[in-house]
């Protein structure tokens, strides 16, 4: 079994990266913002609670993330392994998730930071669109749909995160800059943590991921269907 940490701010690839790196690889992807959304779209009180935080570009309180994760990676599709996503975020989450795992003898092999400077993130935020079904992500800058505001992959209507917007934008990363980098040091001293290019172009990054993470034989396992 293997865990791995995407960390890195907002716009940096972490939700693109670890949907190809979970296609390539048997572990699961979980993405803490999806699973707020998700909840939201079904109308639950953990969507709207979240909402209420993200919409402002906060963090939503620490127990309320912890609780979420914990409950997802219970279940059995997370047996083989996990990459996180926007997870752990704080110290508090860190460790919450350190002592999660020791409960279950489990732990986390490593941390990937994807690195890219402010200018590219805000471009890349502010250029996002997601698709409605499948969650397939373009850029309007980057990597444009082959027809405006419909998935290639399956046809399905993209939007906009209403939190993609450029002044909800700005708070996102002061907020990362705050709260989650303390993260980097803290998993460079676990002797966890691999730095990773992540302004390259996306295959590029992603096997740079891929040779970071070799050094774990499980990996190299068949991927799940
Ligand atoms: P995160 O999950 O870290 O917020 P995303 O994976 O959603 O980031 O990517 C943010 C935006 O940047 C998306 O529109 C995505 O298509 C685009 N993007 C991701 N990786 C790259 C890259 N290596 N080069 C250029 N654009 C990228
Ligand atoms: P991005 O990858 O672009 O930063 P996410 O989808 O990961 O966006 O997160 C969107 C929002 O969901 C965050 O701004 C925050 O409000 C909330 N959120 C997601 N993950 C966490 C977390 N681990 N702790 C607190 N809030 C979170
Ligand atoms: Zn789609």
């Amino acid at each position: 079994m293997t865990n791995v940490i995407l960390l890195g701010p907002p716009g940096a690839g972490k939700g693109t990266q670890a949907k190809t790196l979970s296609e390539r690889t048997s572990l699961t992807h979980v993405a803490s913002g999806d699973l707020f959304r998700a909840a939201l779209r079904e109308g639950t009180e953990l969507g709207m609670l979240a909402k209420s935080y993200m919409d402002r570009g906060e963090l939503v309180p620490n127990e309320v993330v912890i609780r979420m994760i914990l409950e997802r990676i219970a279940q059995p599709d997370c047996g083989a392994g996990v990459i996180f996503d926007g997870f752990p975020r704080t110290r508090e989450q860190a460790t919450a998730l350190e002592a999660a795992m020791g409960e279950h003898h489990n732990q986390i092999d490593a941390v990937l930071y994807l690195r890219v400077p402010r200018d590219v993130l805000l471009r890349r935020i502010a250029g996002r669109q997601t698709c409605k079904t499948c969650g397939a992500t373009y850029n309007i800058y980057y990597f444009p749909s082959h027809r405006p505001g419909i998935c290639d992959a399956c046809r399905g209507k993209l939007y906009q995160r209403s939190d993609d917007s450029i002044e909800t934008a700005e708070h996102r990363l002061d907020v990362y800059f705050e709260q989650t980098m303390p993260l980097i040091e803290y998993y460079q001293r676990q002797e966890l943590l691999h730095e990773i290019d992540g302004q390259r172009e996306i295959s590029l990054v992603t096997e740079a991921m891929l040779h970071a993470l070799k050094i774990n034989p499980e990996l190299t396992a068949p991927p799940k269907e």
